[in-house]
């Protein structure tokens, strides 16, 4: 069960935009300058449902949690990997009393919404030395050649191509 927060929702009379990677209720534009963990090398705004209204929810998630481990990929898999795979988790919806059981209930994720992440995190702007993560084929991702640029690698870059992905996991089919 996460935080209620109550306090926040209220005294402001509309509904949340979205919620942040500690589950708070977030009112304006998502962007990744608003997540709370400024460590961060990937973020995802996704959409899921409380599994016990299908109330939906725009949820930012920072790190990586999964019901089950990820079936191949990389030593140190990062968000996009479990996106490929659906195995993408959120857990307890937001704690705004959707339902009854909504706080405790689990949470179907739905749909990648927006996918953010710094070219550092896949090796860009380091040192020659530094691996760049590579595919199943051993090509390098290549998100854009303007990332190239060291200068750019700590900024978050957006990557449409893993965006509107469904994330809805077998047992939710
Ligand atoms: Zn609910």
């Amino acid at each position: 069960m996460q935080g209620a927060y109550t306090d926040i929702l209220s005294r402001i009379d509309e509904p949340p935009a979205w919620f942040d990677d500690n589950g708070v209720p977030r009112y304006g534009p998502f962007s990744p300058d608003m997540v709370t963990c400024i460590h961060a090398n990937e973020i995802v705004l996704i959409r899921i449902e409380c599994q016990g209204c299908q109330t939906s929810f725009d949820v930012a998630m920072t790190v990586p949690r999964a019901s089950q481990p990820l079936k191949d990929g990389p030593d140190a898999p990062m968000l996009r990997d479990y996106i490929a795979q659906r195995a993408l988790h959120y857990g307890d919806p937001p704690n705004i009393l959707c339902c009854d059981p909504g706080p405790s209930m689990n949470s179907i994720p739905r749909v990648v919404l927006e996918y953010w992440f710094r070219p550092v995190a896949m090796g860009y702007g380091l040192g020659c030395h530094w691996p760049r993560r590579v595919d199943d084929d051993g090509v390098p991702y290549a998100p854009s050649t303007a990332l190239l640029n060291p200068r750019y690698a700590m900024n978050f870059q957006r990557d449409p191509a893993m965006e509107g992905i469904d994330l809805t996991p077998d047992w939710a089919v």
